[in-house]
C-alpha cells in the first residue's frame, strides 16, 4: 500500500482512457458496488420518461436527455441518497404498427387481420424489444448508469396489469366511462388521434369554399346563407348557429332574400359577386328557432327523418364575423363545437362516415364513397337543386396524421373516456406545489395548457397497445372492467389456467359470464400509449402488487424531459397519477430544450443534418460529448456545432494537464495528503494558498447550490472556471517555483496540501458530469494517496464547503494583485523588456485602500510574478515625478483600474546576469522536454557563448545548475570535448548565439 500521490499518463487520449475505464467498471461491477453502498440511505425516486423505441438509434437529443439524468442520479448518490434509477421504454403505439405494416407490405386494418394478429403483434413486440436493446447500448456507451438489467417496458404483462388496475380504480370511482366524443380521426390508420398529436403536423390543402342556401320553412325564396369548406359534412347538417349579439339582416338579391349578418354583407358581395339590398335588420336573438329545410333532403333521405332538427340555435362563442356569413352550418357529428352546442340545444347527432372515411348507408346516393372525394358531387347536386349561391376554392392549413400524413377527419365516435375535466382546478393548484425548473415552464406553459383541460379519450382503435380491460355482455350490453390477470382468470368461462399474453389477440380468447347469464367479450379497443407512459409513476413499481415499493418510493422526486412534454408526458403523468393514487405523482420537474443543428433547424436524416451521439464519440470521445451537451442552458435549445465540441474538448486537455502537473511533482516528492492536510500546515500557508482554499470552498458551495437546483449547466461552467482560471491559469503558475525546490519544505508542502484538496474536490464534482476521465485520474493519482480510499471515484462523498474558509477580502485583493501582475507585464511589453528580466523596483501609485492592502498581503507573490526585487507604493498625488521619469524612458508605465504602475528600467549588472540566467534555464528546460527526461533526472551540461555572456553567467552558475538539475555544468567560449551522448542545440538570446549540450546521467552514476 503506497500512501502518496500517484502519476498520470502525460497525454490525454480520450479513447484509450474511456475504454480502460469502461473495462474497469465492468470487470469490477463498479455500478453495482456504488449503488449498493447507498441502499440504506434516504430515498430519491428518479422517474425516467420512457423514450419510444421506434428506431434502433436514439436521437442526439435523447442522448442529451439521458446524460442529464445520469448526472443528476450520480450527484444524488454522491450526496448520500438511495436513488431509484430504473430506465423505461414506451413500447406501444402507432409508429411501431406502421413499421410492421411496411414490413408485411400491408396498409389497412383488414389486411393486418389477414396477416394474422398473432404474427403482427409478435412482430411489434420484437421490433420494440430489439430497438430498446440497441438504444440501451448507446446510452450505456455514454456512461449512463441506470438499472439496464430491468428497464420497465410498457408492454410487459406486469405493466399492463398496473394500467388495468388503475382503470378499474377509475371505473369504481366513476371516472372511467363510455361515451360519444367528437374526435380527430385518421381514415388510413382507422383510429382516433389525441389533440396534442393533431398539432404536430399540418399540410396546406386546397378545399372547396361554397355559399349554400338553406331554404327557410314556409317562406318563398327566402334562405339562410351559410359558408363551408367541407361540403361532405352537409349531409349531416342538423342546425344553423347565429350569434345573439350580432345584428342580422334580410337582404334582397334579384327575387331571392338571404339572411346574413349585417357586418358580412359587404365582404359577401365581394366574395360572391352578388349585389345585396338590405331590407330589414334585427338582432340575432330574433332568429332563434327559425326552421329551414335541409338543402340536400331530396338526395340524403335520412335528413327527412330527423326529429327536432333544422332550426337556428344561438352561440356566442362559435359564431364570429371574421369569415363566412355569420350563419354557421352545424353538424354535431363532425365538429367539436357543433357537438357541444348540439348537446346543449338537444339537437340530434348525425354521423354518416365510417372508420375508413367513407359515407355510410344513411348518406343515400353518396354511400360507400370517400367523403373528401365526394365534395364535387355534392356541389354539383346543390347547384342542380338551386341551393348553391357561389362556389370557389380555398387554400388553408389542415391537420394531417402525424404518422401517415393523411388529412384528418372530425367525427363523433364512441370512445372510452377518463373524466379528468372536472379535476382542472385541482390540477392547476398542484402545479404550485411542484417545483418547476425553469419556473415559467410550470407557472405559464403548463398552467396554460391545463386551462384547456378536457376529458381524456384513452381508447384507440388499433392492435399494438394495452388492451382496454373492458368486457361487454352480448345479451344485456353491460360493461365490466377487469383489474388484473388473476381476476380475469378467475372469472373466465372456460376456466383458463394461464393466459399467454395480455395482448390482442390472446386476451380476446377469454370470455366472461354476465350476471344476466349472457357471454361477455372484450371490446376491441386498446389504450392510447400516453396512458401507458402516464401510469409510469406507479406501474414501474409494480403497483398494486408491490404496495410496499409504492409506499417507499412514490411519488417521484424528480423527472426531466423536453419542452414538448408540457402537453405530453408531464400532462399524462399528472392525469394518470392523480386518477390512480389521488395525488400529483412528481415533486420536481426539469424541462430541457431540443437539440438543433448549428442553424437552429431540427436534425433529421431527411434534412441531411443528422448527427448521432456515436459520431461525436468516435471523433472526440464520450467525455467530450457529455461535457459539451451538458454546458448548454438546460431549458434552451442546444444548437449543435462541431466547432463547439472541438473547443470544449480543448478544456479537457487543460483539465488533464493540470492534474498531470500536480501529480508529477507530488509523486516525485511522495506527497502524502493524510500526513499533510492544510490544517496541519497552518502558518506555513502563504496568502495565495489561503486564497486557493477560499476559492475551493466557494466553488464547492456554488456548485452544490447549482446541482441542488438541478442547474447542471451552471455547475459545469463553475467547475470549468475554477479549473481553468483559478487553478490552471493562476495557482499552478504561482507555485511552479515552489514545487521545484528539492527539499521537503513546509512552503512546498503547503502548496501541495491546498492543491491536492482543490483537485480532489473538483474531481469529485466533475465525476458526476463526466465520469470516465475522472475515474482514470482517480485511479492513477488519488486512490493510493490515502489509505481509506474507496474502489472508485463514484463512491466518494460530495465535498463539503467550509464557509469559515471563504474569505471575501483575500479574494478581492487577489483580483487586484492579478491585475497588477498583468499591468506590469503590459508595461514591460511596451518597452520590449522581457518578463524573465528581473528589475530592481516597481512603483505603484494608487489611493485605493484595497489595492494598497492587496500589495501588502501578496507582496511576495507580486514581486515574484512581476519579477521585481522591490515594490513601492505611493499616492496618486506623488505620481508626477514618476511621470517625468516615464517621459525620460526611465520607467515603463501602464495604468490599472485603481492607479498607475511604473517599472524601473535601470538594470544593474546583477539584474542582467539574472535575466540571462533565466533565459538560459528556460531553453534548457525546453531541451529536457525534447529529450523526454523525467523531471527528477540529472544531467551533465555545457554552455558555449561569448566572453561577455560567460562572464555574466558565472555569477549565476549555481542557480542555473540547480534549475536544470545539472550535476556538472561547463561554461566556455568553445565547444568542449566531453565525449558522446550529448543532445546539443544552438539558440539566439538577444543578439548573441548560445550553444547548449545536455546528457542524461544514468541512474547508477
Ligand atoms: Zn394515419
Ligand atoms: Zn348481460
Amino acid at each position: 500500500m503506497i500512501d502518496h500521490v500517484g502519476t498520470l499518463p502525460k497525454k490525454y487520449d480520450a479513447h484509450i482512457i474511456e475504454a480502460e475505464t469502461k473495462k474497469f467498471w465492468e470487470e469490477h461491477n463498479i455500478y453495482e458496488t456504488v449503488k449498493k453502498a447507498r441502499s440504506n440511505a434516504r430515498k430519491f425516486y428518479f422517474l425516467d420518461g420512457p423514450p419510444f423505441p421506434s428506431s434502433d438509434n436514439p436521437h442526439i437529443g435523447t442522448c442529451w436527455n439521458k446524460v442529464l439524468k445520469d448526472t443528476v442520479i450520480r450527484y444524488k448518490r454522491s450526496r448520500g441518497f438511495n436513488v431509484r434509477d430504473q430506465p423505461g421504454y414506451d413500447c406501444h403505439g402507432l409508429p411501431i404498427e406502421l413499421a410492421i405494416e411496411q414490413k408485411f407490405g400491408v396498409k389497412t386494418k383488414k389486411e393486418i387481420e389477414e396477416v394474422g394478429l398473432e404474427r403482427f403483434i409478435s412482430a411489434c413486440r420484437d421490433f420494440a424489444e430489439n430497438n430498446s436493446k440497441s438504444m440501451t447500448n448507446v446510452f450505456r456507451e455514454l456512461g449512463v448508469w441506470m438499472d439496464w438489467s430491468k428497464p420497465y417496458m410498457t408492454h410487459d404483462d406486469e405493466y399492463i396489469e398496473s394500467d388495468w388496475w388503475s382503470l378499474k380504480h377509475a371505473w369504481t370511482n366513476g371516472l372511467f366511462e363510455h361515451g360519444q366524443r367528437v374526435v380527430h380521426w385518421c381514415p388510413r390508420c382507422e383510429t382516433v388521434l389525441s389533440d396534442y398529436e393533431v398539432v404536430l403536423e399540418y399540410k396546406i390543402l386546397r378545399d372547396p369554399s361554397i355559399y349554400v342556401k338553406f331554404p327557410v320553412q314556409e317562406k318563398q325564396n327566402e334562405f339562410i346563407l351559410i359558408w363551408t369548406t367541407t361540403p361532405w359534412t352537409l349531409p349531416s347538417n342538423v342546425a344553423v348557429m347565429v350569434n345573439p349579439e350580432f345584428e342580422y339582416v334580410r337582404a334582397r338579391s334579384g327575387d331571392m332574400i338571404y339572411v346574413v349578418a349585417k357586418e358580412r354583407v359587404k365582404s359577401l358581395e365581394e366574395q360572391t359577386g352578388t349585389k345585396f339590398e338590405v331590407i330589414e335588420s334585427f338582432p340575432g336573438t330574433a332568429l332563434e328557432g327559425v326552421r329551414y329545410r335541409s338543402p340536400l333532403e331530396t338526395v340524403v333521405p335520412i335528413q327527412k327523418t330527423l326529429k327536432d332538427a333544422h332550426r337556428v340555435v344561438l352561440s356566442r362563442e362559435y359564431v364570429t364575423l371574421e369569415e363566412g356569413t355569420g350563419c354557421v352550418h352545424s353538424a354535431p357529428g363532425h365538429g367539436e363545437e357543433d357537438y357541444e352546442v348540439g348537446i346543449h340545444c338537444n339537437l340530434p347527432v348525425l354521423m354518416l362516415v365510417d372508420d375508413q372515411g367513407r359515407f355510410l348507408e344513411g348518406a343515400g346516393k353518396y354511400a360507400g364513397k370517400p367523403v373528401k372525394e365526394t365534395n364535387q358531387q355534392i356541389i354539383d347536386d346543390l347547384r342542380a337543386l338551386g341551393m348553391l349561391l357561389h362556389a370557389d376554392e380555398i387554400e388553408h392549413r389542415s391537420p394531417v396524421c402525424w404518422r401517415c400524413r393523411t388529412p384528418l377527419l372530425t367525427r363523433a365516435t364512441d370512445q372510452w373516456i377518463i373524466r379528468v375535466a372536472q379535476l382542472k382546478d385541482r390540477f392547476i393548484k398542484e402545479v404550485d406545489s411542484t417545483l418547476w425548473i425553469p419556473g415559467w415552464a410550470g407557472a405559464n406553459q403548463f398552467k396554460n395548457w391545463l386551462q384547456n383541460l378536457k376529458d381524456w379519450v384513452i381508447s384507440r382503435q388499433r392492435f399494438w397497445g394495452t388492451p382496454l380491460p373492458v368486457w361487454m355482455c352480448g345479451t344485456c350490453k353491460t360493461h365490466t372492467v377487469i383489474g388484473s390477470k388473476n381476476e380475469l382468470i378467475e372469472n373466465s368461462i372456460d376456466g383458463e389456467a394461464e393466459i399467454a399474453s395480455l395482448h390482442i389477440p390472446w386476451v380476446d380468447l377469454v370470455k366472461l359470464r354476465c350476471k344476466c347469464g349472457g357471454e361477455m367479450k372484450r371490446i376491441p379497443d386498446v389504450m392510447v400509449g400516453w396512458y401507458d407512459s402516464g401510469a409510469a409513476s406507479y406501474a414501474c413499481l409494480g403497483h398494486p402488487k408491490n404496495k410496499r415499493d409504492t409506499q417507499y418510493w412514490w411519488p417521484a422526486d424528480f423527472i426531466v424531459e423536453g419542452r414538448d412534454q408540457i402537453s405530453g408526458w408531464f400532462f399524462s403523468l399528472l392525469k394518470a397519477g392523480t386518477v390512480a393514487l389521488d395525488a400529483i405523482p412528481y415533486r420536481t420537474v426539469l424541462m430541457h430544450g431540443f437539440v438543433l443543428d448549428d442553424k437552429g433547424r431540427e436534425m433529421h436524416k431527411s434534412h441531411g443534418n443528422f448527427v448521432s451521439s456515436q459520431e461525436v464519440v468516435e471523433k472526440f470521445g464520450r467525455v467530450a460529448f457529455r461535457y459539451c451537451v451538458l454546458q448548454s442552458t438546460i431549458w434552451e435549445d442546444l444548437k449543435f456545432s462541431w466547432d463547439a465540441v472541438k473547443q470544449y474538448s480543448g478544456d479537457l486537455d487543460t483539465f488533464w494537464n493540470t492534474f498531470v502537473f500536480a501529480s508529477t511533482y507530488m509523486n516525485l516528492d511522495e506527497f502524502s495528503p493524510t500526513q499533510w492536510p492544510p490544517s496541519k500546515l497552518g502558518r506555513s500557508l502563504r496568502p495565495e494558498d489561503r486564497w486557493l482554499l477560499s476559492r475551493t470552498h466557494r466553488t464547492i458551495s456554488e456548485v452544490t447550490k447549482a446541482m441542488d437546483d438541478y442547474k447542471v449547466h451552471e455547475a459545469i461552467r463553475r467547475i470549468k472556471s475554477f479549473l481553468v482560471d483559478d487553478l490552471s491559469h493562476t495557482y499552478v503558475r504561482y507555485i511552479r517555483r515552489r514545487t521545484w525546490v528539492e527539499n521537503q519544505t513546509r512552503d512546498k508542502l503547503s502548496a501541495y496540501a491546498v492543491l491536492y484538496l482543490a483537485l480532489k474536490s473538483i474531481l469529485i464534482m466533475l465525476a458526476q458530469v463526466t465520469p470516465f476521465h475522472t475515474e482514470s485520474i482517480y485511479q492513477h493519482m488519488f486512490r493510493n494517496a490515502e489509505p481509506s480510499s474507496p474502489e472508485t471515484v463514484h463512491q466518494l462523498d460530495w465535498p463539503v464547503s467550509n464557509e469559515k474558509l471563504i474569505d471575501d477580502e483575500l479574494e478581492s485583493e487577489m483580483k487586484v494583485t492579478q491585475s497588477l501582475i498583468a499591468t506590469a507585464a503590459l508595461a514591460r511589453g511596451q518597452k520590449g523588456l522581457k518578463q524573465r528580466q528581473p528589475v530592481g523596483k516597481i512603483i505603484v501609485a494608487t489611493d485605493s485602500i484595497t489595492a494598497r492592502k492587496a500589495i501588502k498581503t501578496y507582496e511576495t507573490l507580486l514581486a515574484e510574478q512581476a519579477n521585481t526585487k522591490s515594490i513601492r507604493i505611493t499616492k496618486q498625488s506623488q505620481a508626477a515625478t514618476f511621470e517625468d521619469g516615464a517621459n525620460a524612458s526611465r520607467y515603463a508605465v501602464a495604468k490599472f483600474t485603481e492607479g498607475t504602475l511604473y517599472v524601473d528600467l535601470r538594470l544593474t549588472r546583477d539584474d542582467l546576469a539574472e535575466g540571462l540566467a533565466r533565459d538560459v534555464v528556460r531553453r534548457i528546460q525546453q531541451m529536457r522536454k525534447e529529450m523526454d527526461l523525467k523531471v527528477d533526472s540529472y544531467v551533465e551540461a555545457y554552455l558555449v557563448t561569448t566572453q561577455e555572456g560567460i562572464k555574466l553567467l558565472r555569477s549565476k552558475r549555481s542557480y542555473v545548475a540547480k534549475e536544470i538539475r545539472a550535476k556538472r555544468l561547463t561554461l566556455s567560449t568553445e565547444t568542449p570535448i566531453l565525449g558522446t551522448g550529448y543532445y546539443s542545440k544552438t539558440w539566439k538570446i538577444g543578439e548573441e548565439k548560445y550553444e547548449f549540450g545536455l546528457r542524461k546521467i544514468s541512474a547508477d552514476n
